[in-house]
């Protein structure tokens, strides 16, 4: 069973984008490619920073790529995103009652488990009290059940300084919250822009690299953040025998024939 995940679009009405390149054209990209695989992903979760300004018109060109792809899309909020805005993009998505896009689906025999790190007007996340005692009772309804927990900004210890001071503000109140379920085989991130594997609370933490531009793999004390094209990459989690695989796909190789 395959989940993909797709990061960090940053579509743009314009086609514009950091590093000259156009989220949008990405995101379409890896949507096709996710689509036409064999075997094919049973879903994908689009694990934040949609667009980049949160705009409406934004927005529309992100319902126009969205909607060509025949497989379930599981969207999440980034920090550039629009709680409001992103609901004309994905209508059948309940969310919260206090807006939040956080949520559990069950897909193919593992829950995924969607959450919404956005705070209107910062970079940084968080995530609050209320949502991580929704996320403490979740995963304690089903221990049974494998669970993914999404959450887009990664704890602050990447090493890299400028995400690190945008990352997560209430990640030791997470990591109390993942602790204490043994049915958590991942944390999936977004917000690095690059891929991370990491051993965090007691279980596997990974970023999925942006499929649009990257940042500088900058780990040196008080490192500035730097965009950088590149090829653009998505993953393909594979839950097979108790284990989750993650392959980081990227756009510029040819599929098997
Ligand atoms: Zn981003």
């Amino acid at each position: 069973m395959l989940i993909a995940q797709i990061s960090d679009p940053h579509v743009r009405a314009d086609g514009g984008g950091a590093a000259g390149i156009d989220g949008g054209e990405r995101l379409a990209r890896a949507l096709a490619r996710a689509a036409a695989r064999a075997p094919r992903p049973a879903a994908i979760v689009l694990s934040g920073d949609l667009v980049e300004r949160g705009e409406h018109a934004e927005y529309e060109r992100l319902a126009a790529i969205v909607r060509a792809c025949p497989l379930p899309i599981w969207p999440m909020t980034g920090n550039h995103d629009d709680r409001d805005a992103m609901a004309a993009v994905f209508p059948r998505v309940a969310r919260a009652d206090d807006g939040r896009w956080r949520y559990a689906v069950v897909v193919g025999g593992v829950r995924l488990i969607v959450t919404d790190s956005l705070e209107p007007g910062r970079a940084s996340g968080r995530l609050g009290d209320a949502q991580l005692g929704w996320l403490d009772a979740t995963l304690a309804s089903d221990a049974g059940t494998p669970a993914i927990v999404f959450v887009h900004h990664p704890p602050p210890s990447t090493g890299f300084t400028h995400i690190d001071r945008s990352a997560l503000v209430d990640a030791d109140a997470l990591a109390q919250v993942i602790r204490r379920h043994r049915c958590v085989v991942r944390v999936a991130c977004g917000h690095l822009h690059v891929p991370l594997t990491m051993n965090w609370a007691g279980t596997t933490l990974t970023a999925c690299p942006s499929v649009a531009h990257r940042f500088a793999l900058d780990l040196r004390a008080g490192g500035r953040i730097a965009a950088r094209s590149a090829p653009g990459a998505f993953q393909l989690h594979r839950w097979h025998d108790g284990a989750l695989h993650t392959y980081t796909v990227s756009l510029d190789e040819e599929e098997p024939t």
